[in-house]
């Protein structure tokens, strides 16, 4: 049994006082909840006044590098999260695709990375509209599970967690349907089955993201191949993040 995983993604949002008043409303709220994990992605100034106000949502880091230290200005490394006992780290959101140059090979690194120091990467792919419309879907979710997980072993991957996030889908308001966002996941799942055998395909958790809300959440969740959300807007409001809970607990 998958146990199902909601993730806000918080992206460049929420200050430390918004960051610590969002934890405070929203972390009591999922006490007691077994059937589901929820968390949230947040930016790296407001990671540690998460962690330490959290006792029931998981943390996620939304990046970080590949190297433990160096001439990296800027960036932050995988021992700095773990310092703050984040648990899960956000790697290869299309965003940092588009803007970051992220690619394949250094999402590869990232997760091996995070494997080693036990944070759960939650690792995104997805295509573009135009690749959509071009019927080039499938191609592009090999291409990125290949490069992503080269050299990793089945159990590596029965601990990820992926976010299938098609790109025409995050922010637009244009949500995939029920019958697309089953259908690539499952892809997904059986493309893991042909990488790595059936431990981790069955083991492994795969998320949809791409305007989740509380009125459409139950929905991906009932289909047999999505185990969870990963959820950008709809995450920033303490009474939409409420809703998703009771739409899905
Ligand atoms: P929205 O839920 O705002 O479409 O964002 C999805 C996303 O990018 C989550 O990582």
């Amino acid at each position: 049994m998958r146990k199902p995983i909601i993730v806000g993604n918080w992206k460049m949002n929420k200050t430390c006082a918004e960051a610590k008043d969002f934890i405070s409303q929203v972390d009591p709220y999922i006490n007691g909840i077994d059937s589901c994990t929820y968390g949230v992605g947040a930016p790296f100034t407001a990671l540690s006044t998460c962690t330490e106000n959290a006792h029931n949502l998981v943390i996620a880091a939304e990046n970080c590098h590949f190297e433990d230290n160096g001439a990296f200005t800027g960036e932050v490394s995988i021992p700095m999260l773990k310092e703050l006992n984040v648990t899960h780290c956000i790697i290869g959101h299309s965003e940092r695709r588009t803007y970051y140059a992220e690619s394949d090979e250094s999402v590869n690194k990232k997760i091996k990375k995070l494997l080693d120091a036990d944070i759960t990467p939650i690792v995104c792919i997805g295509e573009t509209e135009a690749q959509y419309d071009k019927g080039e879907t499938l191609d592009v979710l090999k291409k990125q599970l290949h490069g992503g997980f080269e050299g990793l072993c089945e159990k590596c991957v029965s601990k990820i967690v992926i976010a299938y996030e098609p790109i025409w889908a995050i922010g637009t308001g244009k949500s995939a349907n029920m019958e697309i966002a089953e259908n690539c996941c499952k892809a997904i799942r059986e493309e893991i089955r042909s990488m790595l055998g059936d431990v981790a395909a069955d083991a492994v958790r795969i998320q949809y993201g791409g305007s989740v809300k509380p009125e459409n959440i139950k929905d991906y969740m009932a289909q047999p191949d999505i185990d969870g959300a990963l959820i950008g807007g709809a995450s920033l409001k303490v009474d939409s993040f409420k809703a998703i809970i009771d739409a899905t607990k």
